[in-house]
């Protein structure tokens, strides 16, 4: 057992590391995206919006310390927190010049009571410069380098604009990984077309390549995606909640027990999201996962 989780998951592995209980606060540092502003592309991924992926983080104008101040504040009305990472969430965290990256990061580090950083970015954003900043950051603080995969299926990648193939994870994951710098991968099941099987090979993947993390949702299409104009123009099937949960639980099966599992639904914005409604009830979900978990794993 994880602590109350049969599976190996980010709040055991964060209370073993730190001795407690440590949260993440959502930074938008004010980047953009080489997949939107018009250097790969200006479409962006498909189902990616206009705040590139990250509807629910601090105000993109502010400072990145007011806006962990301000979540800090929020979260210390509802617990005794003392311990935090911060996560540059919005868009492509390492699409900078490797002095303004390292001084961001640095900056984020003299927080109080930051205890890491987590960093979210593009495998065709790590260059060596940027990667040489890591490992020296890696060995200051608890770093993270979160990956939007996605998929492993270079024909899907295509389909959903990601704009780099799996050849050029696979080179700049193993530069990471010969820093030991601990990288999560994010995985979305019902990658349009995909099917469950598609799925099931990219955890087959993820788990040979001995991940530190992963973080897995469901595909939602929202209103102000190009997602929404793609599955309007040419449906395909959506999975409902129990099949969803089925394949959470195929997929624990298959997965080294060692990679430490960040999440396992999503968190869509009610205002915006089209399809499906029903991962709108998180807790629903995580308590449909949970229970097929404690039933078949
Ligand atoms: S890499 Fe991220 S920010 Fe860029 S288009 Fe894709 S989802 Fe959006």
């Amino acid at each position: 057992m994880y602590g109350d989780k049969k599976y190996n998951n980010l709040n055991y592995y964060l209370r073993e590391k730190f001795g407690e209980k440590v949260y993440k606060l959502s930074i938008d540092a004010g980047f953009t995206c080489p997949n939107r502003d018009g250097k790969i592309s200006t479409k962006g991924c498909i189902f990616c919006n206009e705040r590139g992926a990250g509807d629910f983080t601090g105000n993109r104008g502010d400072s990145i310390y007011k806006q962990a101040k301000d979540q800090i504040e929020m979260i210390k009305k509802k617990s005794d927190a003392k311990k935090y990472i911060i996560y540059f969430q919005n868009f492509t965290n390492t699409y900078d010049t490797p002095e303004k990256l390292e001084e961001l990061y640095n900056t984020a580090l003299r927080i109080e009571n930051v205890v890491g950083i987590s960093i979210a970015t593009r495998a065709d954003c790590l260059s060596d410069g940027v990667i040489d900043i890591l490992r020296k950051l890696n060995d200051k603080t608890e770093l993270w380098i979160e990956i939007g995969l996605q998929t492993v299926n270079d024909i899907t990648a295509v389909k959903i604009n990601r704009g780099y193939n799996l050849d050029i994870f696979e080179k700049r994951y193993n530069e990471l990984k010969k820093y030991n710098i601990k990288v999560v991968i994010h995985l979305i099941a019902n990658l349009l077309e995909e099917t469950k099987y598609d799925f099931l090979k990219s955890i087959e993947y993820i788990s040979s390549k001995k991940v530190f993390g992963l973080k897995i949702h469901m595909l939602y299409i929202t209103k102000d995606s190009p997602l929404f104009k793609y599955y309007t123009e040419k449906p395909f099937y959506i999975m409902n909640m129990n099949e969803y949960s089925d394949l959470i639980v195929e997929s624990l099966k298959i997965l080294d027990k060692e990679i430490v599992i960040h999440r396992l639904t999503g968190d869509p914005n009610q205002e915006n999201l089209f399809l499906p409604e029903w991962t709108l009830n998180k807790k629903g979900v995580l308590n449909l996962i949970n229970k097929k978990i404690n039933q078949y794993l």
